[in-house]
């Protein structure tokens, strides 16, 4: 141990960006950015071309982690999406959680038992709360979003559009530190299964619908735009959810899919991506209510 946070922080900072992870300046003592919020922006230096997140400023680069850390002792934040990883977050309980609930430790063991599969050994970082920190490297060609009490209550997962707080890193007097310190393992094919969002909704779609040439139009629309909305990172969900249901309004307006199939293909695709099932329920009204106005007859193309 080295008695200088300051020093121990920047030897944090680098060991985590040697494995390949970039990261970015927490605040000292916090599990918060360094720096202004999205909201806060100024439009100046370097986000006089908009605000540059914490994602996209993460760094592997040693020079510019010297002269940052250097400065300060900032937490270490490790961008999950850049990095290749995706964390599944074990949660502790808090005061305002029911009686009886889970830890997310207990409630990720229920949920490997019910696939019927090991808990998979890999790298694990014991949180400042006590929590546990699951590293598994993300699969080629998918990229994840994150997501809150997708796979069970209690247990989040960090990858595109999240970050994690590495060890070293101290909060609350508490030092995040690593339990299993062994290599990474692959993401298992069946937690990504559960994080995958699903084929919405092509089954509700009534045959006799599906089996005219706009219907058929109508039903592939459908897949597409949800499709998007489930894979739409943090950041651009609730406007690619909006974007969907008023691309998919017209479609009711002109009788070719019923008004209660598009709901729930949105209200999954718009949960899926991890957008709060309330938060959907008013963006999808209100977005179909006004595409219903505003297309009430079918265009004539070709
Ligand atoms: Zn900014």
């Amino acid at each position: 141990m080295t008695p200088d946070p300051r020093a121990a922080l920047l030897n944090a900072a680098l060991a985590t960006a040697t494995r390949g992870w970039p990261v970015i300046p927490l605040r000292p003592g916090d599990k918060r950015p360094a720096g202004h919020a999205e909201g806060d922006c100024p439009r100046t230096g370097r986000c006089s071309d908009g605000h540059v997140k914490p994602e996209q400023r993460a760094t592997l680069d040693s020079e510019l982690i010297r002269a940052c850390w250097g400065h300060r002792s900032y937490n270490v934040g490790l961008a999950t999406g850049p990095a290749g990883l995706l964390v599944v977050d074990l949660d502790t309980l808090k005061a305002k959680d029911e009686e009886g609930t889970p830890n997310g430790v207990t409630s990720f063991e229920a949920l490997c038992e019910r696939a019927g599969q090991a808990v998979p050994t890999t790298y694990r970082v014991r949180t400042a709360s006590g929590g546990h920190h699951l590293y598994f490297t993300a699969p080629g060609g998918v990229r994840l979003p994150s997501s809150k009490g997708k796979l069970a209550k209690k247990i989040d997962t960090r990858a595109w559009g999240g970050y994690v707080v590495a060890a070293g890193s101290t909060v609350g007097g508490q030092t995040y530190q690593v339990t299993d310190p062994v290599p990474v393992a692959p993401l298992p094919g069946w937690l990504l299964a559960a994080l995958t969002p699903p084929r919405p909704a092509r089954r509700n779609v009534p045959v006799a619908t599906s089996s005219s040439r706009a219907g058929r139009y109508a039903d592939t629309a459908l897949t597409n735009e949800t499709t998007a909305i489930a894979t739409t990172a943090e950041g651009g969900r609730d406007e690619a959810l909006l974007r969907g249901a008023r691309a998919l309004g017209r479609f009711i307006a002109w009788g070719d899919l019923p008004r209660h199939v598009v709901e729930q293909a949105l209200q999954e695709a718009g949960e899926s991506a991890g957008l709060p099932p309330g938060q959907c329920r008013s963006t999808i009204r209100s977005a179909l209510n006004w595409s219903i106005t505003n297309n009430p007859h079918r265009r004539v193309t070709a």
